[in-house]
Order: C-alpha cells, then sequence, then structure tokens
C-alpha cells in the first residue's frame, strides 16, 4: 500500500503514519522527522534546512526530493510505504509521481486529516514530546499528571523548537499556500479522500482504515 497522509500541521499525520506503520507493516516516512535528524547530526544537508525549518517556511524542494528518491530506495518501500508531510507542494508531488512512475508503483492514495483552525493552534501550542522516550502528551487534550513531567519516565516535557506561536503561524500559512493545492492534484487523479481527523486517535485511525485501497 503506497500512501500520502496530507493535512496541516498538527493534523494527527505522525500518530496516524505510526499506527498505519504497525498495522500494514509499511515504513513511516516523515520529511519532518529525517530533517530534525540532519539538524540534529550537524550534516551539510541540515545545514541548509535549519534556518527554513525554524522559520516555519519549507525548505527547498530539490533537498527535500533528493532525501525522499533516496529513502524510496531502501528494499523496505517494496511493497509500499505511508508518507507523512510529503509531498508539501506541486513540484513535489510531481517528482513524487514520476519517481514511482518509473518503478511501475503508482501511489494508491492521498489521505487528508481535515482538522479546523482553532483545534491545530491548540494541537500545536500545547504539544509537548518526552526528551528520554518521545512519549507525546498535550498540555490541553492529554496533560501528564504532573507538569513538564513524563508520567511514563520521569523524562522532562519539550516543546519543539516550531511549535512556538509566530512559526505555528508561518506553517499554518504556508499550509494553506503550497500544501492545499495538492487536494486538487489528487482529486483529478481520483485518489484522493478526505477524513475526520478530529477525535480519539483509534476513531480517527478507524476512519481512516475504511478509506484505504
Ligand atoms: P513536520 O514535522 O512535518 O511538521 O515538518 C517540520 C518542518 O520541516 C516544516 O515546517 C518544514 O520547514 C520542514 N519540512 C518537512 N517536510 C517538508 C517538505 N516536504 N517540504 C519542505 N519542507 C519540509
Amino acid at each position: 500500500m503506497r500512501i500520502v497522509l496530507l493535512g496541516a500541521p498538527g493534523s494527527g499525520k505522525g500518530t496516524q503514519a505510526r499506527r498505519l506503520m504497525e498495522e500494514y507493516a509499511s515504513p513511516h516516512i516523515s520529511t519532518g522527522d529525517l530533517l530534525r535528524a540532519a539538524v540534529a547530526a550537524g550534516t551539510a544537508l541540515g545545514k541548509k534546512a535549519k534556518a527554513a525549518m525554524e522559520a516555519g517556511k519549507l525548505v527547498a524542494d530539490d533537498i527535500v526530493i533528493g532525501m525522499i528518491r533516496e529513502r524510496l530506495h531502501v528494499p523496505d518501500t517494496r511493497f509500499g510505504f505511508i508518507l507523512d508531510g510529503f509531498p508539501r507542494s506541486l513540484p513535489q508531488a510531481r517528482a513524487l509521481d514520476e519517481m514511482l512512475e518509473q518503478e511501475d508503483k503508482p501511489l494508491h492514495k492521498a489521505i487528508l486529516l481535515k482538522v479546523d483552525f482553532e483545534k491545530l493552534l491548540k494541537r500545536l501550542s500545547g504539544r509537548r514530546a518526552c526528551k528520554v522516550c518521545g512519549h507525546l502528551y498535550n498540555i490541553y487534550f492529554s496533560p501528564p499528571k504532573k507538569p513538564g513531567v513524563c508520567d511514563l519516565d520521569g523524562g522532562e516535557l519539550l516543546q519543539r523548537a516550531d511549535d512556538n506561536e509566530q512559526t505555528i503561524r508561518n506553517r499554518l500559512t504556508v499550509y494553506h499556500e503550497q500544501t492545499e493545492p495538492l487536494i486538487g492534484y489528487y482529486q483529478a487523479q481520483n485518489k484522493f479522500v478526505s477524513v475526520d481527523g478530529d477525535g480519539r486517535v483509534d476513531e480517527v485511525f478507524a476512519r481512516i482504515e475504511k478509506a484505504l485501497p
């Protein structure tokens, strides 16, 4: 199964992609995760990407397209993949189609997780992750028992560098201007499905499963 998860920052793509990975044994490929790892490792690619990420802007298409091209060559993608956060622009979507056409392995579906704007703001500004185990919390919707401390291992809870208010606004604007046009792109290919992204993780997951090919 080859699918793309579309949705604004904070719509739950990462969470749902991880669930899909467990259920369907297909790798979860997140350009955001790959870029954060490159920034943390201080690679040349990470250095190029850092400023755009901190500002909430898109990293240059050629950088992310190159990253995905490399990742899709890893044999674990042979039977499918779940893309999260890629494509985010029309040139990226076209590049992906070209890569997949060359292998004669077209995309099956592009699934949009739809969440309203106010909810997205709270999901992003309230998001915290344990420094030790990565467990996610939200100070509004799923707070830890003790503020700032992980329930599971007592680790410190951190906010992602780009989850501050100004950057969140920029990321949502970028989504609206550059990523939303992908809806029309995949509708024209009859691959687009929209799913209500509001609700508990397992409720949203059940809706996604219904939309799968
Ligand atoms: P995410 O974790 O998906 O919210 O991504 C975090 C940041 O990484 C974004 O705000 C962008 O700066 C950058 N990024 C992630 N995926 C892409 C992409 N496909 N194209 C350009 N920039 C990206």
